[in-house]
Order: structure tokens, then C-alpha cells, then sequence
């Protein structure tokens, strides 16, 4: 099999589920198709229903309605332990007094493997971790990353369909968390294994994850890659919950063409990229991206085009120069320029009178909510 790529067949569909907790309904009519070979990351705030969905796949919460199917087999009444799905969880769960080869050994022992063949295996998963020289140790004598790749280990040591991923490194610090980031993303294409990752950071989900599901009070509000729902979010709470966003009132003057509306953005007259049925008066939303918009000096007191605003905060960040700018109407935006030292148009003094211009077509339109 081409681990590479996921395959457009689905390994895991959930079809209706609902489930509810002492009478309030977590998740209902619940439905998502998980393809072969692919990382789904479930992003969403905390409270949304994230390791609920993750719980049902795994056999650890009973479904009230609907139907879990794993490789088109009906698995919603099957205990957990023969679905062919195995969790890793935030806190690893290693046993403290059994060593390494013991903690990814145990599995396979429960399900009666004779020992001769469970030593080759529990050595290739180590290895597939870079583990397998600290098979004799005990899990304190190891690092908070390393008690992690060997609680991977043991996950898929018994080839499961699916790798169930739960907050599993927000334990980290910010630098192990990114390497970890990298080796899982590395681990799972090498394995062709479906990885289903739990998370609330965004940045983890965007970097990666072939495709994201996010989601609000036990809905999905939005599904694609992780360009879709950066780029184009559908609504506010996706666009505001990825990273920075700046959010721009307008009204609409004018149609112009299909593609294009004349409108006002923070009072001024601007050509707007959107596709929206809107007609004029309209009130509408404009999103752009700190990394979208650029400032610009004016030299005669004026802007051609852009929005007037004061340069109010600097912040150096080295690839990035980030100002906060206070247009004339009080409202603040974010800025993020990349930073050359040779371009004076990026080294703007604090307070400085700047316009706040953007490309054409980068923004993202939305109906006023
Ligand atoms: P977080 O990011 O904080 O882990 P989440 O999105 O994973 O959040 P869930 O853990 O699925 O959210 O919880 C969703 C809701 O269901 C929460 O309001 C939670 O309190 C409730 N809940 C979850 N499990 C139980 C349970 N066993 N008994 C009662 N309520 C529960």
C-alpha cells in the first residue's frame, strides 16, 4: 500500500450518532467519514465534544443512537478491546513498574501472542520510535518526549485500523512538542495507520493534519485541508478560532461584476473580492489576515488606497516586524510584516500615520453575522 497517500475510502464512518451526559445532549446526529491512511485532526474549543467523538470510535462511551461502522463492519455494540482501534492519551497511561519492552509487550500478551514472536515485534515498533536502546528501562527513567514514542509504541505495535490521539502532546514543552509535531506526522505516513487527532491548539492541527474537522458545541462547522480552513474559513468562529484575524465592517455600495463589489471599509472606498449574494446596503464582513496586510507611508498626508490608521505597538519578532495599527474610527488591527532591514518601507517609527493596504482577492468576505 502507498502509505503516502490516504486512500479515498473510508476506514471509520460515523453515521448519527448522539450522545448526551446526565441529560444534556453532548453530539447528535453526528456524521463523519474518515478515509484510509489519513490524519484527521478534531479541532475545537474546549467543552465542544472532541474526545466525546474520539470515546465513541474507541468503544469507551456507548452510543445512544446511531452507528459506528470500522471498515464498513458494524462496530457500535463491540467492546473496545476487539475494535482494532487503540487510543493514546494525554497522560501516556504507561504502567511505572514494568520496563519499556514490557509496556508495549503488554497487549500483545493480553491477546495471548506467543512470546517468541512478540519479541521481534515489540523491538520493531521501538525501533519505528527510536526507542529499541531503552527497551530495559523503566518509564521515569526516561523523558517526557520519550514516554511519549513509547506510548505510541504500544498503540500500534498491534497494527491497529486506527490511532486515536488524544491531547497527546500538549504534556510537552513547546519545543519537544514541535519535534513531536514532525516525528508523528513522519510515523504515521511510514505506518499507512488513520491517525484521529484530538486537539484545541490550532497551530498543531494546521501543520499536521491532512484534513481538519472543526468543531462548536458538538457540530462540525467546518471540514477541509488545513489550507481551506485557513484561507477560507466559513463563518467568524472558524475564521477568529485559526490564528489571528483582523475584522473589517463594510457596507456594500455596488456590484460590480460577478466576482467583484464596490464597498466601505472602514469609511473608505474599497474594490472587495466576493461571490456572496449581497445587494447594496448590505452590511458584510471583511477578514484579512495580520500576514495580508501591509502598511504603507504617506507622503502627502494621504492615502491613494488603504485605510489611515497610527502605528500604535511594534514588535520585532525576527522573520516578522508585528504593529498594531489604530485606524481613524479607534478600531485596532494586526499587522505582520516580513522584516528586511533593507527596506525602510517595513521599519516604521511608533505613532507614524500609515495607510493599511492589502492585495485584491486576498481578503475573505462573509455576511454579517
Ligand atoms: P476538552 O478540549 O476540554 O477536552 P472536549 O471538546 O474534548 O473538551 P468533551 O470532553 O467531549 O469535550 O466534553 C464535552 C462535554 O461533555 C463537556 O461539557 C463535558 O463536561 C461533558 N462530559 C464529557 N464526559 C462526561 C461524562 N463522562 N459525564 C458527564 N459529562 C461529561
Amino acid at each position: 500500500m502507498n502509505a503516502t497517500q490516504p486512500l479515498k475510502k473510508p476506514v471509520v464512518q460515523l453515521r448519527g450518532l448522539c450522545k448526551s451526559f446526565d441529560g444534556k445532549q453532548i453530539i447528535s446526529d453526528f456524521k463523519l467519514d474518515v478515509n484510509h491512511g489519513e490524519f484527521l485532526t478534531i479541532l475545537g474549543p474546549s467543552g465542544c465534544g472532541k474526545t466525546t467523538v474520539l470515546r465513541l470510535i474507541a468503544g469507551l462511551e456507548d452510543a445512544d443512537e446511531g452507528t459506528i461502522l470500522l471498515d464498513d463492519h458494524d462496530v457500535t455494540r463491540i467492546p473496545a478491546e476487539n475494535r482494532h482501534v487503540n487510543t493514546v492519551f494525554q497522560s501516556y497511561a504507561l504502567f511505572p513498574h514494568m520496563t519499556v519492552f514490557d509496556n508495549v509487550a503488554f497487549g500483545l500478551r493480553m491477546q495471548n501472542v506467543a512470546e517468541n514472536e512478540i519479541e521481534p515485534r515489540v523491538m520493531e515498533a521501538l525501533r519505528m520510535v527510536q526507542l529499541d536502546q531503552f527497551a530495559p528501562r523503566k518509564p521515569h527513567q526516561l523523558s517526557g518526549g520519550q514516554q511519549q514514542r513509547v506510548a505510541i509504541a504500544r498503540a500500534v505495535v498491534n497494527k491497529p485500523k486506527v490511532l486515536l490521539l488524544d491531547e497527546s502532546l500538549s504534556a510537552l514543552d513547546y519545543k519537544l512538542r514541535k519535534k513531536m509535531q514532525m516525528e508523528l506526522k513522519q510515523l504515521q505516513r511510514k505506518l499507512g495507520i488513520t491517525f484521529i487527532f484530538v486537539t484545541h491548539d490550532q497551530e498543531e492541527a494546521l501543520s499536521m493534519s491532512d484534513r481538519i474537522i472543526v468543531m462548536r458545541s458538538g457540530d462540525i462547522v467546518q471540514d477541509g485541508s488545513p489550507r481551506e480552513i485557513y484561507e477560507e474559513p466559513k463563518n467568524l468562529f472558524v475564521a477568529r478560532f485559526i490564528g489571528e484575524i483582523n475584522v473589517f465592517d463594510a457596507t456594500v455600495i455596488q456590484r460590480l461584476d460577478e466576482k467583484r463589489i464596490m464597498a466601505t471599509v472602514e469609511g473608505r472606498q474599497c474594490q472587495v473580492f466576493c461571490d456572496l449574494d449581497v445587494s447594496e446596503g448590505d452590511a458584510i464582513k471583511v477578514l484579512l489576515r495580520p500576514e495580508d496586510l501591509r502598511l504603507e507611508e504617506l507622503h502627502n498626508g494621504d492615502a491613494a488606497s488603504g485605510i489611515v490608521g497610527y502605528v500604535r505597538e511594534r514588535n520585532y519578532k525576527g522573520m516578522t516586524l508585528d504593529s498594531v495599527v489604530e485606524l481613524e474610527s479607534g478600531k485596532s488591527v494586526m499587522v505582520s510584516e516580513f522584516f528586511n532591514e533593507d527596506d525602510p518601507d517595513v521599519d516604521h517609527s511608533l505613532n507614524q500615520k500609515v495607510a493599511v493596504t492589502w492585495v485584491e482577492s486576498w481578503e475573505v468576505v462573509l455576511p454579517d453575522e
